[in-house]
């Protein structure tokens, strides 16, 4: 058995379903979800995006079949709230199209657990917190803005961020990793902003952004790094290449 969380469901033939899963174990997974649209199928009821289930496969002729599952965690508060609901669909969309199948990652995991906490349990949403999602999404698979020295020398005194060059910039190299290299001012107070969001829990992040106490220049250089790195919507990612790459699909 292993805990997973349903990233999506297809139909496939008339009564079977191909389900994404993500593992704690094995990382993503596509099984064969047989006979799961008759009204028999004891299965059905707790494949859902909104519990952490334990389930259960064997090996089949094209996909490993679904044979258990259970639920084991349910966060149903989240279906009592519309924009929860929203950032539940959107996120898992993205995990499913992001990640490679059979490729574990603990912290993906881990994020994916603390995230249907946090939108169970919390009251409200900053508008911001999907792109804090996938900022940390993004670090789980290996890339993370270097804020702590420029990129190019690594000397502390920064005060420009280059969404392209993943990262802070001193003022003699803004402009030197590019010509289309747009960057903008990020001040030291910012880039600490910044960094905090990769430390502190979800429901933390969004406490500070819906009180207004994390720098606008901050959010700036967030939504921009997201913007560049990870396309939202389109399910396809441009990233630089690290250690870590592999485990991206690119679609
Ligand atoms: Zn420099």
């Amino acid at each position: 058995m292993s805990l997973a969380v349903v990233l999506s469901r297809r139909d496939f033939r008339e009564y079977d379903q191909l389900v994404s899963v993500y593992t704690k174990e094995k990382g993503k997974l596509e099984l064969l979800a047989a006979g799961i649209k008759k009204s028999i199928s004891k299965n059905a009821a707790a494949l859902q995006p909104f519990f952490i289930v334990d389930l259960d496969y064997a090996e089949g002729r094209e996909w490993p079949r679904l044979t258990k599952v259970l639920t084991v965690v349910s966060f149903v508060e989240i279906l009592k709230k519309g924009d929860a609901l929203d950032l539940l669909g959107k996120s898992l969309q993205a995990v499913d199209s992001f990640i490679r199948v059979g490729v574990p990652d603990a912290e993906v995991w881990q994020l994916l657990a603390e995230w249907l906490e946090f939108l169970n349990a919390s009251k409200s949403f900053s508008p911001f917190i999907y792109s804090i999602f996938l900022l940390r999404l993004g670090k789980a698979l290996g890339y993370q803005p270097a804020l702590a020295g420029c990129v190019v020398c690594g000397v502390e005194d920064t005060a420009y961020f280059s969404p392209q060059a993943g990262g802070v910039l001193c003022a003699k190299h803004i402009g030197s990793t590019g010509e289309n290299d747009k960057n903008f001012p990020l001040s030291r107070e910012a880039a600490g902003a910044f960094q905090t969001v990769f430390q502190m829990p979800l429901s933390v992040v969004n406490n500070a952004l819906l009180m207004g106490k994390i720098v606008p220049l901050a959010l700036v250089a967030m939504k921009a790094f997201v913007a560049y790195h990870v396309a939202q919507g389109s399910g396809s990612v441009s990233l630089p290449k690290t250690k870590n790459s592999s485990k991206l699909s690119f679609v």
